[in-house]
């Protein structure tokens, strides 16, 4: 899986203008960027197909972030055969917690294999809302996930009630012991993890860099004391919420912030591009 861990390129840091000493610290971080576009129940495969035609050709040229789009399962088809070759990855929006069988309706993980895909975004906080999934289900999909070589993409994040409440670290560090509860070590190391402020998701108000950082820092805590520094210190944790061209470089600079889950922005080329060449 060759986009796990690469080392994410030095000259990101260089770029900082504060030498402080966690920056220094990070400077040996062996964390890629990872920058995906949850298409959501938008695009039919008419649409999916000419907006990765027009990314594929824009972002020939990115090395330095894995980019992952993850259209609706009805586009993955037509979408996988564009990717084919170049340096998009795909990824999809669901995955069933069970195999093939006699359950209407669900995706079972052989079916995404077929199509190439890498990813499986779990437990976005739409689903978590409108499906009611528990983080018991989440982690039933994300190890299904790993099972069958797909890797999780898992959110969690806090509703304004919880912030405003003060509870978002309690909120937070509940997600994510119980929805990567049952997974190895390897797993975990390998799982990307979103922090996706509910409050800041399609809404326009995107959590400020040092909001951002603060959970994701708390995040890794969490990982550390789960499964130890070596492990905590390799998985990647994306930002996600409202995340667009003029904000992303100052959100993606932050130590712990190793890229983003895009919505809105991400379903035209330009604003996905801007995203993305800004984050280098
Ligand atoms: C999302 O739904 O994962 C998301 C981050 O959406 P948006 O970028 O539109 O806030």
């Amino acid at each position: 899986m060759e986009e796990v861990y690469p080392g994410r390129l030095f000259p990101l840091y260089a770029n900082r203008a504060v030498a402080n000493v966690s920056v220094l610290l990070r400077m040996d971080k062996e964390r890629k960027l990872i920058v995906a576009g949850n298409w959501k129940s938008n695009k039919t495969n008419s649409e999916a197909v000419a907006l990765v035609t027009d990314l594929i050709r824009e972002l020939a040229a990115v090395k330095e972030v894995d980019v992952v789009v993850c259209p609706a399962f009805t586009a993955l088809s037509d979408v996988s055969k564009l990717v084919l070759g170049s340096n998009i990855r795909l990824g999809a929006q669901n995955l069933s917690d069970s195999g093939y069988g006699a359950f209407t309706g669900e995706i079972a993980p052989g079916m995404l294999r077929e199509l190439s895909v890498r990813y499986v975004i779990l437990g976005h906080s739409e689903r978590r809302q409108f499906q009611k999934e528990s983080d018991a289900l989440v982690a039933k999909k994300a190890a299904n996930a790993h099972a069958n070589n797909l890797i999780p993409i898992v959110c969690v994040g806090e509703t304004l009630a919880e912030r405003e409440a003060s509870i978002t670290e309690k909120v937070v560090e509940t997600q994510v012991r119980g929805s990567l509860a049952g997974l190895t070590a390897e797993q975990v190391e390998s799982t990307v993890l979103a922090y996706e402020p509910v409050w800041a998701i399609g809404t326009g108000k995107t959590a400020t860099s040092a909001q951002a950082q603060e959970v994701h820092a708390f995040i890794r805590k969490v990982l550390v004391s789960m499964h130890g520094e070596a492990i905590a210190r390799r998985v990647r944790i994306q930002y996600g919420g409202s995340v667009k061209g003029s904000n992303a470089r100052e959100l993606l600079q932050q130590p712990d912030i190793d890229g983003a889950l895009v919505g809105g922005a991400s379903l035209e080329s330009k604003g996905f591009v801007e995203i993305i060449k800004n984050s280098i």
